[in-house]
């Protein structure tokens, strides 16, 4: 039976890339979107008219009874759940001084409530087969802290703390749970940054650019795979070098 593999905010960015590369190796694919309806739709069309499994489910990871929903859906139509890959995230940039409360809960409720809710609800039926790999996207910015960033710093930080507890929790039920802290991505969530700005950072970094969502999605793929069996709890940081 082919595995099967959640991938959240798979409407774009890194998510899509990983749901394109999961859909190629042959995987079940689930591409979880929140706001972006169309390009989650066109995606899903396209790898379906490619003869990939692949189906949309929309939900907030914010939202507990959405993303439960979600999971029980996808229990429903592929009767079991190998891979969960916590990708859905937003970002926010201020001093903290103009930094609101509202816009705090709300990048800890998406980047870091969002992961514990997916955790939670696909958690019972990988115990239940002894077997499972999650893979939580955090960022670098998780590990060194970003000037101007806190709340999302927090958060990527707190993935980081959820990923190594979980991990030493389910390692006895068979599961493997890992972070990837990506560096600088050329996908929609740098898309407020100027051309100056993107050229300052792109000189600090130790490999001269900007990494790709399709680097992200085949070290997500790696540790999904059966090569991965032995690594559990690690933070794989991928930036160029910008963090050593
Ligand atoms: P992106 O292109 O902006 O994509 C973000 C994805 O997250 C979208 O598919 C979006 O879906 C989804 N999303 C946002 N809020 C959601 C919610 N409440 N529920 C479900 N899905 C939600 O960003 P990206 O660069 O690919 O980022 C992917 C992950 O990598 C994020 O966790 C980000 O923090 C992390 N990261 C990115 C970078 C970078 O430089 N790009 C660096 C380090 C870490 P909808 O549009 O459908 O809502």
């Amino acid at each position: 039976m082919n595995r099967t593999v959640i991938v959240t905010g798979a409407s774009k960015g890194i998510g899509a890339a990983t749901a394109i590369l999961f859909a190629q190796k042959g995987y079940n694919v689930v591409i979880n979107y929140n706001e972006s309806f169309e390009s989650a739709s066109l995606l899903c069309r396209s790898l379906v008219s490619n003869g990939y499994s692949v189906i949309t489910q929309k939900a907030n990871v914010a939202n507990r009874l959405e993303v439960d929903l979600m999971v029980k859906e996808t229990l429903y139509k592929f009767g079991s759940l190998d891979i969960l890959v916590n990708n859905a995230g937003i970002a926010f940039s201020g001093l903290i001084t103009d930094t609101d409360e509202v816009d705090f809960d709300r990048i800890i409720d998406v980047n870091l409530k969002g992961v514990y809710n997916c955790c939670k609800s696909v958690v019972p039926s990988m115990v239940s087969r002894q077997s499972g790999k999650i893979i939580n996207i955090s960022s670098m910015w998780g590990q060194v802290g970003a000037s101007c960033e806190v709340a999302y710093s927090a958060a990527k930080a707190g993935v980081i703390g959820l990923t190594k507890a979980l991990a030493k929790e389910l390692a006895p039920s068979g599961i493997t749970v890992n972070a990837i802290a990506p560096g600088l991505i050329e996908t929609n969530m740098n898309s407020n940054l100027s051309i100056e700005e993107l050229t300052d950072f792109v000189s600090t970094i130790p490999l001269g650019r900007m990494g790709s969502a399709d680097e992200i999605a085949a070290a997500i793929e790696f540790l999904s795979s059966d090569k991965a069996d032995y690594i559990t709890g690690q933070v794989l940081g991928i930036n160029g070098g910008f963090v050593i």
